[in-house]
């Protein structure tokens, strides 16, 4: 919109919603003012959905309303028939715009400074709108942060439990302990201290991931609608067709919110289906499900009948450009998965790979609900 014009001697804001009527009458309305070059007319459109402080402000209760700013006192003309009504005031308000002009040209400063006050003020209500804006978006996001914490609290618990409990065994088992149990127990503890390591790792990473790496859109978003979206993409219902394999969907109603970057999701989703669908071979059978999987987290898997993935390349197939040897005919790069990882990462969420039953990947990622 722009600034009222202290040249302007008759200052007009309409307010209008989204109906397509009103921009019939906005084309109307400045068709009319526009006749008349030299009436020094200013008009601003106001839609009161994208600028309800504004409404709020003049105190208009209906649309379509048209408010004389300048010259005082201000006028109001609302409802239907607008044009015509606004036509039986037009010569007395042109007149009262000039006498109050000429008065501005002889010292006073009345117009002037309405006209500016109004300017200001109409900057002023937008900078307000948009620090409330800012606010709310800043709020969600410490709430957001908020959960994080008390969910990797609750995700450290488990391997700390785990290594005390067997440091507790160690302790009070005394000689009943073989020298075998005494080495079991004991890589065991070092496992936990390993997941306690990896998670401090991604947590860091995430940290500088949502920082520097991604833009990170985070909304409220449901996960459920994004899901059903991919999986009913043309492009996958074609290619499913062509290699004939079956793809059975489970996403339960009702799932969380997850706080999440629904593009980047989206491209997570996108990559880890195109894989099961390149990697299963003609005929195969591919399960997507959704999982509200505990208070604090929502789990995506995505299950395929290809080849698996063995267990020692399990970590190495999320490394940048990394791809199984044997599968270097198929199309690719070997980025698909890093970036996947990545992204999860930067969602405070975790992905991994693991058997699939009898035979298959199944690729698992976590996002926290919000
Ligand atoms: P790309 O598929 O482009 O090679 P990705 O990063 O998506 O790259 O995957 C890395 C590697 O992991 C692939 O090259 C493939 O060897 C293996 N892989 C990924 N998804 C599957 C799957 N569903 N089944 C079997 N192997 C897979």
């Amino acid at each position: 919109m722009p600034a009222l014009s202290s040249e302007s001697t008759l200052q007009l804001l309409l307010f209008v919603d989204e109906r397509h009527s009103a921009r019939d009458l906005v084309e109307e309305l400045e068709e009319f003012i526009e006749a008349d070059p030299e009436s020094g007319v200013n008009l601003q459109i106001v839609d009161v959905s994208d600028r309800p402080y504004l409404a709020e402000h003049f105190k208009v209760v209906m649309t379509p309303t048209l408010l004389r700013i300048t010259p005082l006192p201000r006028q109001v003309i609302s409802g239907k028939n607008l044009l015509s009504k606004l036509k039986t005031f037009w010569d007395d308000w042109l007149v009262q715009a000039r006498i109050n002009a000429s008065g501005v040209a002889s010292g006073h400063s009345g117009l002037a400074d309405s006209i500016a006050y109004s300017t200001e003020l109409i900057q002023l209500a937008d900078r307000l709108f948009q620090l409330k804006r800012d606010k709310e978006e800043l709020e969600e996001q410490l709430r957001f942060k908020d959960r994080i914490v008390a969910m990797l609290a609750h995700d450290l618990r488990n391997p700390l439990t785990a290594l005390s409990l067997a440091l507790e065994t160690i302790e009070v088992g005394g000689e009943k302990i073989t020298p075998k149990l005494m080495e079991q127990l004991l890589q065991h503890a070092r496992n936990q201290t390993k997941i306690v390591n990896a998670m401090i790792t991604d947590l860091l990473e995430a940290g500088r991931g949502t920082n520097k790496e991604f833009h990170l859109d985070l909304r409220k978003i449901e996960l459920d609608k994004l899901c059903h979206s991919v999986v009913n993409d043309l492009y996958f219902t074609n290619r499913l067709k062509v290699k004939e394999q079956e793809l059975v969907v489970d996403i339960p109603s009702g799932l969380p919110l997850v706080f999440a970057d629904e593009e980047r999701i989206r491209q997570v989703l996108t990559n880890l289906l195109g894989n099961a669908v390149k990697y299963t071979p003609v005929g195969g059978k591919i399960v997507f499900a959704v999982l509200d999987r505990t208070s604090q987290k929502t789990e995506v898997s995505i299950t395929d009948t290809g080849p698996g993935i063995p267990p020692e390349l399990r970590d190495r197939i999320f490394e940048d450009r990394y791809r199984i040897e044997r599968d270097g005919n198929e199309d690719g790069y070997g980025i698909g998965l890093s970036l996947c990882r990545r992204i999860i990462r930067a969602h405070y969420g975790q992905i991994w790979v693991e058997d699939a039953g009898k035979q298959g990947s199944c690729f698992r990622f976590t996002l926290p609900v919000y």
